[in-house]
C-alpha cells in the first residue's frame, strides 16, 4: 500500500512521539542538547521491544549466535587498528554566510550529484568545485562554502589511564559496537564450544560526532545499534552473506514494514577490504534511507587486530586442522532508526464518523502496552474493583494499563495513538455474567469475551 501523506509528514510524526512521551528531546528544560534524544514512558517499550524481537531473532532462534555485552570503553589501540582513528570521517564544509556546518556528500546527494563520504578529500572538492552553482545552504541558500575538510566522527573522552603505556593516548567513546566483538572473538572461541560457521551478537550504545544530525532519531550522536559479525571460513562469505542478507530484510517484514517500503541498495563504492556491501534501505519521510547495513568484510578486522595486539586469531578447525583467520559478514543495524521506520509505517490518521483519529497500527508484540482496561465508569467501586482484577491478572503476561479518566471513547482515543491493540471495559453486565468488551483497535470492533476466556484469547491474538 502506497504510504498516507500523514506517514510521511514527519512533523505530525515527531509531535506525536513527544506528545505521547515516546520521545522527548534531551535536555529539554535547559534548552536541549543537539542531535541527543530521550525515549519517553512509551517510548523505552518500544525501544525494548524492537531490541526483544532482534534479540530473539538473532540467538534465542539460533543455534549458530551468541549474545555478548562489551564495554563502551576499549583501550584506545583497538580504534587505531580498527581505522577509526584515521579513517572514521565525513566531509565538512561551512557556510561562509551563516556559518552553518554541513556534510558535504549529503548537500551533493541532495543536489542529486553522487557523492560518498569515502571518496578523498581532493576527489570530493573536485566534484564540489564542479558542480557548486547547484549547492545551496540548506540554512540560507547562499552559494559560498568552504573546501571539504575530512572530520573525525570519533567521540574523545579524558577517561584516564594514568599508568598504562597508552597513558598519554586520547580515550574514546566507542564508534561502533562492533569492535568489541571482534576484541572478544578468541574469549569466545574458548570459552563457548562455537564451531565455525557462528556469531556474536550485541547490543549496545555508540556515540558518533555526526556533523548535520538533523531528521529526529534517525542520524543522532549517542545512539544504540544492533550488530551481530558472522564468522566463516573464506570462501564461504558470499553463501553466508546470500543467506543473511534474506534473513535481514524478512525480519523488517516481520516487524510489519510493508515490503514497497523496504529496498536494497547495493554499496558501488567499497572500501578497500570489503567483499559486497548493502544496506536496507527504509522508506523514511525524507525519501529511502539507510536501515541497516549487511556487509561481507572479509579478514581485515581480525587481522588488524591480530597485529595491533600481537596476538594470534586463527582460528583452527577441529575437524580438518586447517588454520585460518576467519572472515567476517556483518549486520548492523540501529534501533532509533527501526524506531522510527515502524512508528512511520504504522501512524494512520482516518475519519471515524465525523471525527478523525490518530492510530498507531504497530505489531501488537511491538506496541508499548498490549491491553488497557476500563472500569465504565470511575465512581463505581463494584467496576472499579472487577476491573483492577483483570488488569492485576492479565498484566502478569502482558504489559497492561489501567485508565478510569474521561469517557470511554477518550480512553480509546489515547490508546490508539500509542498503539494499544486491545481495551477491555468491564460493565455492569460484567457483574452479572462474568463477559467484557474486548475492542480491537485496527476494526473498532466490539466482542464480549468471559473473562475466564481472556487468556487464551490474548494469547492468540498478541
Ligand atoms: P550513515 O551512512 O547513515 O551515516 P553508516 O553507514 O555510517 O550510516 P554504519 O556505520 O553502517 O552506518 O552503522 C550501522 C547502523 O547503525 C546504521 O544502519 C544505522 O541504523 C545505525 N546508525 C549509524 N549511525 C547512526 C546515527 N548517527 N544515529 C542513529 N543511528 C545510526
Amino acid at each position: 500500500m502506497k504510504k498516507s501523506e500523514a506517514q510521511n509528514n514527519l512533523e505530525k510524526i515527531v509531535s506525536l512521539a513527544k506528545r505521547r512521551g515516546f520521545v522527548f528531546p534531551s535536555s529539554e528544560i535547559y534548552g536541549g542538547f543537539p542531535a541527543v534524544y530521550d525515549f519517553g514512558p512509551y517510548g523505552v517499550e518500544l525501544a525494548n521491544n524492537i531490541k526483544k524481537e532482534w534479540w530473539r531473532a538473532m540467538t534465542q532462534l539460533r543455534d549458530d549466535v551468541v549474545g555478548l555485552d562489551s564495554a563502551i570503553f576499549m583501550n584506545p589501540k583497538i580504534w587505531e587498528a580498527s581505522g577509526h582513528v584515521k579513517g572514521f570521517s565525513d566531509p565538512l564544509t561551512e557556510c561562509r554566510k551563516c556559518h552553518s556546518r554541513l556534510r558535504l556528500d549529503a548537500l551533493l546527494e541532495e543536489a542529486g550529484i553522487f557523492a560518498d563520504e569515502k571518496m578523498t578529500e581532493d576527489e570530493i572538492n573536485q566534484i564540489f568545485e564542479d558542480n557548486k552553482q547547484k549547492i545551496k545552504c540548506p540554512s540560507c541558500g547562499a552559494q559560498d562554502f568552504t573546501p571539504g575538510k575530512k572530520f573525525n566522527l570519533l567521540v574523545q573522552s579524558n577517561l584516564g589511564n594514568f599508568t598504562g603505556d597508552w597513558s598519554k593516548e586520547p580515550t574514546y567513546l566507542r564508534g561502533e559496537t562492533c569492535q568489541g566483538i571482534y576484541v572478544n572473538f578468541k574469549n569466545v572461541v574458548d570459552t563457548a564450544r562455537v564451531k565455525i560457521p557462528f556469531g556474536i551478537a550485541q547490543i549496545g550504545k555508540a556515540f558518533r560526532n555526526e556533523i548535520t544530525a538533523r531528521q529526529f532519531v534517525f542520524r543522532t550522536r549517542e545512539f544504540e545499534q544492533m550488530e551481530m559479525q558472522y564468522f566463516v571460513k573464506p570462501g564461504d562469505d558470499m553463501a553466508y552473506f546470500e543467506k543473511w542478507r534474506e534473513t535481514r530484510f524478512n525480519f523488517y517484514l516481520d516487524l510489519g514494514i510493508a515490503p514497497e517500503n523496504l529496498k536494497w541498495h547495493k554499496h558501488e563504492n567499497l572500501v578497500f577490504y570489503a567483499q559486497e556491501a548493502y544496506d536496507i534501505e527504509y522508506n523514511f519521510p525524507f525519501g529511502f534511507k539507510e536501515l541497516e547495513g549487511v556487509h561481507a568484510r572479509g579478514n581485515y578486522d581480525l587481522t588488524q587486530h591480530s597485529k595491533f595486539s600481537g596476538q594470534d586469531l586463527n582460528y583452527l578447525d577441529p575437524n580438518t586442522n586447517e588454520k585460518f583467520i576467519p572472515h567476517v559478514v556483518e549486520t548492523s543495524a540501529g534501533v532509533g532508526r527501526t524506531f522510527l521506520a515502524v512508528f512511520c509505517e504504522a501512524y494512520q490518521e482516518e475519519a471515524v464518523g465525523e471525527e478523525m483519529r490518530t492510530v498507531l497500527r504497530l505489531a501488537p508484540k511491538l506496541a508499548p502496552v498490549k491491553i488497557a482496561v476500563f472500569p465504565l465508569l470511575k465512581n463505581k467501586p463494584e467496576l472499579v474493583a472487577k476491573a483492577r482484577e483483570i488488569f492485576d491478572d492479565l498484566k502478569k503476561d502482558w504489559r497492561s494499563e489501567f485508565d478510569d479518566n474521561g469517557n470511554i471513547g477518550k480512553r480509546y482515543r489515547r490508546q490508539d495513538e500509542i498503539g494499544t491493540p486491545y481495551c477491555l471495559t468491564v460493565d455492569f453486565d460484567t457483574l452479572e455474567n462474568g463477559e467484557v468488551t474486548v475492542r480491537d483497535r485496527d476494526t473498532m470492533k466490539q466482542e464480549r469475551i468471559k473473562i475466564n476466556d481472556l487468556r487464551k484469547f490474548f494469547q492468540e491474538k498478541i
